[in-house]
């Protein structure tokens, strides 16, 4: 049970997780969760960075088990939000390859699981800390707003631009794709998505050229985050990780926002949120 290993990680102090403060900051139509850090324990984000892959293996406290034979579910070491989940390949595949179809089964397997986000940080400038490839998946909803997603509020019209569509009130570059609900549950779900995938990096011009007698991986051309429910698929390309010393990843885009102090609290309420995800993103 998940409930069990997370109590488990938590005693033995494989699971660190950090303490917050949740508030909503409306802004822009969309009713943004910001969670800012209550305690002094600080996310050793610059240590992260310097160590040793920390998914080659994941620690065993907090390995939940193998979701395919590419794959493996652990839990977040540092997570913000309860559930946390990350999905990381077995053997290292860097963070800014694209993803492929044994990506595609594990974001499937974990959506049929749990009606959650799942989300992908495409490289450093995208938000990511590790250059092991990884998944990542949370629970919903997120915050107590009407949406599982704040902004979904924002979700209501959308253009459709050849193979994929564009959600016209979000006020940067982004490529949308509807899933029908029933999808979740179909033997081809991970292949649909997949070609989802495909289509929505292709309008975003984030495919770099690929040399395919090379038998490499195909790589991003830009950074970008990737957020995906039961119901739909976002593709945001990026610009840069910061907004002044606030770091903005996948989850900034689905209206949730962490931020390591007072000043950072500050700042965001000045620029505001839909402001800071503006000068981190691309212009439409
Ligand atoms: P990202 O920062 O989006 O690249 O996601 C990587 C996540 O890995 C971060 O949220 C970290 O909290 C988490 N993390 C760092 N070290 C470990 C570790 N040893 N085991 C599990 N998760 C970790």
């Amino acid at each position: 049970m998940l409930a069990e290993r997370v109590r488990a990680a938590r005693a033995s102090g494989a699971l660190q997780p950090i303490e917050t403060v949740e508030a909503p900051l409306e802004d822009a139509g969309v009713r943004f969760v910001v969670r800012s850090v209550s305690s002094l324990a600080r996310k050793p984000r610059a240590a992260a960075r310097a160590e040793a892959d920390p998914f080659l293996p994941p620690e065993p406290d907090l390995t939940l088990g193998a979701l395919s034979a590419t794959h493996v579910a652990v839990l977040n070491k540092y997570p913000v939000v309860e559930r946390h989940l990350l999905v990381v390949t077995r053997a290292f595949v860097d963070q800014e390859t694209l993803l492929d179809r044994a990506d595609c089964a594990a974001i499937a397997a974990c959506l049929r699981g749990l009606d959650g986000l799942a989300f992908y940080n495409g490289g450093r400038d995208a938000g990511a800390s590790q250059s092991h490839k990884h998944l990542q998946l949370v629970p919903l909803p997120i915050g107590d707003g009407p949406w599982g997603v704040p902004m979904e509020a924002l979700f209501d019209a959308w253009v459709a631009t050849g193979r994929a569509a564009r959600l016209p009130r979000l006020p940067f570059a982004n490529a949308f794709a509807p899933l029908e609900e029933p999808a979740v549950g179909r033997a081809d779900f991970a292949d649909r998505l997949l070609e989802r995938y495909q289509a929505l990096l292709a309008a975003c011009s984030l495919v770099a050229s690929h040399d395919e007698a090379a038998n490499e991986p195909q790589r991003q051309a830009a950074p970008y985050n990737l957020l995906v429910t039961r119901r739909w698929m976002l593709v945001v390309p990026r610009s840069r990780e910061r907004f002044g010393t606030i770091s903005v990843n996948a989850l900034g885009f689905a209206g949730s926002l962490f931020v390591r102090d007072d000043a950072e609290l500050r700042a965001l309420r000045e620029a505001g949120p839909m402001g800071v995800l503006q000068a981190v993103a691309r212009p439409v």
